[in-house]
C-alpha cells in the first residue's frame, strides 16, 4: 500500500531524515517547514496522512491540528503528532486537538511503518467513501461530512476484552463517565458478543490467560458484521512485536501498560469519532444508492431502474425461452382528484396506490413507477393469461376500496385502467412489448376506463 505522507517540521534536517526513511519504504512523501504551509497542501488535497512536529515557530503542530480537524475538506486525513518529550501532556494535547495518534522523537521505525501503513489503510476506505458521498450532496442530501467533521466521539459503545479485574475496575471507572462501557473476559465470548452488539470500539488485551488477543483482533477484523467496529490493543511495552503483529492484521491503535487514564479517554475518543465518521459515510451512499434507484414519493422503484433492469429480464427470458409479461397501469382521471382535492391528496392517493399494487404482485415482479399516475410491472415467467388475471387483481383491488385523503378525514373513489402484453418470439427488446402495452391501455382508456385490456399473444 502506498500513501502521500506530508512530514511537517520547522527543522529542515528532521524532515530529511523522515523523507529518507519513508521513501525506502515506498511511501510518496510531500513536506512542509510551517503549519501554514502544511494546511495549503492538505486543502489542496495532497497529503494522505500528516506527521506533524508539535514545537514550531508561528503555528504550533497542536495548532494546526486544530484547524486541519475543524475544517471539514481536511478533516478526515489522519494526524500524528510528533513530540520531542516523552510528555504525556503532549499526547493528550495533541489527541485532544483531534490528533489520531502521536510517536515520540527518537522514532522508532518499526512503530512508524506500521502506524503510517494502518493509518494509510483507513484513509484509502475514506477516500472511497468520500468520492461516493459527493453524490448525496449532489441529490440535495445533506453534507455527510460537515455532519462528521461535528461528531464528539463521545457516548460510544465499547467492548472491554480483559480478564484481571484490578484493570476492569480502573479502565471501566475512567471510560464509564464518557461512554458504555461493558466488559468480557472471555475472547470467543466477545467475538459473539461484538458481532451481536452494536459497539463502537473493542479494547483487546494482548496479556488473557491461556487466550490470544491476537486471534480475536483477526477475528473482529474479518467478520462482516464486526469488521467496522475499531480494534485497540493493550499490551507491556516488551509486547511491541505483538503489538505490531496486531495493526499489521488490522487493530487501529494500541495501548502500553500502564495505562495513562487521559490518554485512554483521548484514544478512545479518536476511535469512536473515526468509527462514526466511516458509519455516517457508509449510510449516505446507501442512501444515495436508494435514492438512485428508488422513486422518494411511493417507495417504488423509478423510471431508471425499470428501464435498465427490463432490459436484463427480457434477454434472460428470450435466452431461456421463458415467459414475460407488463402490465402498463395509468390510474383514471388522476387530474381531478389534484383539482378537486389539492396536490397532497394526489400524492396520497399515488403512495396508497403503490401499495396496493405492491400487495398483489411477488416478490420478484418488478414495480416502478414511471412518472406521474403511471406504473409498470414485469412479470417474469408469467404468461398473457396469468398476467390478465395479476391486472385484474389490482384494478380489482383500486375499485372495491375507497382511498383515504386528508389524514384519513375523507375518502374516495380511485379507478385505475390497465394494458397488458406478453413477449412474443419475434420481439427484438422490451420496447416492442412495452409499444404493445402502451396500446392496449390506450384502448383501456377509449373504452371507458377502469379495465384490463390485454394485447394478443402472438
Ligand atoms: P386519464 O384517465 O386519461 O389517465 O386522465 P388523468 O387525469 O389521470 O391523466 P392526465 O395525464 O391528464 O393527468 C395526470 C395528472 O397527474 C397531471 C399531473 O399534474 C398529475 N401528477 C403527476 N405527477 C404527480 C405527483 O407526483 N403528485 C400529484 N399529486 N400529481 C401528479
Ligand atoms: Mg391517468
Ligand atoms: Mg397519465
Amino acid at each position: 500500500m502506498t500513501a502521500r505522507v506530508l512530514v511537517v517540521d520547522d527543522i529542515a534536517a528532521n524532515v530529511k531524515l523522515l523523507e529518507a526513511k519513508l521513501s525506502a519504504e515506498y511511501f510518496g512523501v510531500v513536506t512542509a517547514l510551517n503549519g501554514a504551509d502544511a494546511i495549503a497542501t492538505c486543502e489542496r488535497g495532497e497529503a494522505d496522512i500528516v506527521l506533524l512536529d508539535v514545537m514550531m515557530p508561528g503555528m504550533n503542530g497542536f495548532e494546526v491540528c486544530r484547524y486541519l480537524k475543524g475544517t471539514p475538506a481536511t478533516a478526515h486525513i489522519p494526524v500524528v503528532m510528533v513530540t520531542a518529550l516523552d510528555q504525556p501532556r503532549d499526547r493528550l494535547e495533541g489527541l485532544d486537538a483531534g490528533a489520531d495518534d502521536f510517536l515520540t522523537k527518537p522514532l522508532d521505525d518499526a512503530a512508524l511503518f506500521a502506524r503510517v501503513r494502518s493509518l494509510a489503510r483507513l484513509k484509502e476506505m475514506t477516500d472511497e467513501l468520500r468520492g461516493r458521498a459527493v453524490a448525496s450532496v449532489r441529490l440535495g442530501m445533506a453534507d455527510p461530512l460537515a455532519a462528521a467533521a461535528a461528531e464528539t466521539g463521545l457516548n460510544g459503545r465499547i467492548l472491554l476484552v480483559e480478564d484481571r479485574p484490578s484493570v476492569v475496575e480502573r479502565l471501566q471507572s475512567a471510560l464509564s463517565a464518557f461512554h458504555v462501557v461493558e466488559v468480557e473476559k472471555d475472547a470467543q465470548q466477545a467475538a459473539q458478543r461484538a458481532a451481536d452488539g452494536d459497539f463502537d470500539s473493542v479494547i483487546i488485551s494482548l496479556d488473557l490467560q491461556d487466550q490470544d488477543g491476537l486471534r480475536l483482533c483477526s477475528q473482529l477484523r474479518s467478520l462482516e458484521r464486526t469488521r467496522n467496529i475499531s480494534v485497540l490493543l493493550m499490551g507491556e511495552a516488551e509486547d511491541r512485536a505483538r503489538i505490531l503483529r496486531g495493526l499489521d492484521i488490522g487493530a487501529h491503535d494500541f495501548l502500553l501498560r500502564p495505562i495513562d487514564r487521559n490518554e485512554l479517554l483521548a484514544r478512545v475518543r479518536t476511535q469512536v469519532r473515526r468509527k462514526r465518521f466511516t458509519e455516517r459515510l457508509r449510510d449516505s451512499v446507501q442512501s444515495s444508492m436508494e435514492m438512485a434507484v428508488m422513486d422518494q414519493l411511493t417507495g417504488l422503484h423509478n423510471r431508471r431502474f425499470m428501464t435498465s433492469r427490463l432490459a436484463m429480464m427480457f434477454d434472460e427470458s428470450a435466452l431461456r425461452a421463458r415467459a414475460l409479461s407488463i402490465l402498463l397501469l395509468d390510474v383514471d382521471h388522476f387530474k381531478a382528484v389534484n383539482d378537486s382535492w389539492g396536490h397532497d391528496a394526489g400524492d396520497e392517493v399515488l403512495r396508497e396506490f403503490a401499495n396496493r399494487v405492491r400487495a398483489c404482485t411477488r416478490g420478484i415482479d418488478l414495480v416502478a413507477r414511471m412518472g406521474g399516475e403511471e406504473v409498470v410491472v414485469v412479470l417474469p415467467d408469467t404468461g398473457r393469461d396469468a398476467a390478465c388475471q395479476v391486472a385484474e387483481r389490482i384494478r380489482e383491488r383500486v375499485e372495491s376500496e375507497p382511498f383515504a385523503i386528508q389524514n384519513d378525514t375523507r375518502d374516495i373513489r380511485v379507478t385505475v385502467s390497465v394494458g397488458v402484453a406478453n413477449r412474443r418470439a419475434g420481439d427484438a427488446s422490451s420496447a416492442d412489448i412495452m409499444k404493445r402495452a402502451d396500446d392496449a391501455l390506450y384502448r383501456a382508456k377509449a373504452g371507458g376506463r377502469n379495465r384490463v385490456i390485454a394485447a394478443s399473444a402472438a
